[in-house]
């Protein structure tokens, strides 16, 4: 694909699922990879198949949550690369249950995550991406962003809370002419460690039977990614959906 190779790009929520998925892929693209995520060993086993492959990649352990675990990783990208031309802020938690459940602190872990971890994100880059007049910033938001379902109220919440800055910034950043580009991935069902945090037993019984059903590879929204990504620099793709075939 044109417009990866050599491009710097930084992934939150590396460490599994979507985000693994997706460094492998731009990897293989020639795409200089900078990993965050909590769990050590496997941001390490991923940068080594990356390395063994022939690509490029550093990791560091990263807290979202943390301002200064973002700002560390992009001082960490520019250490090791020189620059940085893509944040693809992946990371989230969807811990789901009905409201009646009352599992607050799921719904702060939620909100702390899905919500403040992009804001922290784009803070760690906007003023260098403003600057530069170049940039790319990509989020995961959810067909939860995009509809409601019942007994997922907070991650439907945090999710439309993506979209909405997202949009923001796509609408600031063209008034502004910086040249920022943005998008915002809603997915349906796709395999990855997502649906193996739910605590709540009805909600956890009720997403494996969905996910049995429904989902696909976590590449798939890999190359989603990439097709973004190698688009013009003049031209921005804001958004896509990307699901199974079978799932309404
Ligand atoms: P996974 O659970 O496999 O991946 C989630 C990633 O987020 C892990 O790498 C995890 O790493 C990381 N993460 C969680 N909390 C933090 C934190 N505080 N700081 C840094 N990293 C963190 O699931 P997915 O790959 O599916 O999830 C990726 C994104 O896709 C999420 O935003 C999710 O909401 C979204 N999504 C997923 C869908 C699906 O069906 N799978 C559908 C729609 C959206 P670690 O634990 O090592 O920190």
């Amino acid at each position: 694909m044109q417009n990866i190779a050599n491009k710097v790009v930084i992934i939150t929520g590396a460490s599994s699922g979507i985000g693994e998925a997706t460094a492998l892929k731009l990897a293989k693209e020639g795409a200089k990879i900078v990993l965050g995520a909590r769990r050590e060993d496997k941001l390490k086993a991923i940068a080594d198949q990356i390395k063994a492959a022939g690509g490029e990649a550093v990791y560091r352990v990263t807290d979202v949550v943390k301002p200064e675990d973002n700002a560390a990783l992009v001082a960490l990208a520019k250490e090791a690369f020189g620059k940085v031309d893509v944040i693809f802020l992946n990371a989230g938690l969807m811990p789901s249950s009905p409201l009646s459940a009352l599992e607050t602190a799921n719904w702060n872990a939620m909100i702390d995550v899905n919500i403040k971890g992009v804001l922290n994100g784009i803070a760690a880059v906007l003023p260098e991406f403003n600057a530069q007049k170049s940039g790319h910033i990509i989020t995961t938001s959810s067909v939860a962003g995009l509809k409601v379902y019942p007994g997922a109220a907070v991650y439907c919440g945090t999710k439309w809370a993506v979209r909405a800055i997202m949009e923001a910034l796509r609408m600031e950043s063209a008034q502004a002419g910086t040249h920022i580009r943005t998008a915002t991935i809603y997915p349906a069902a796709v395999q990855s460690e997502l649906v193996s945090h739910i605590t709540d037993e009805g909600a956890s019984k009720g997403y494996r039977e969905l996910y049995d059903n429904y989902e696909i590879p976590a590449e798939r929204i890999a190359n989603v990614v990439a097709f973004a990504i190698s688009q013009p620099a003049d031209t921005n793709v804001s958004e896509f959906t990307v699901g199974p075939t079978t799932q309404p």
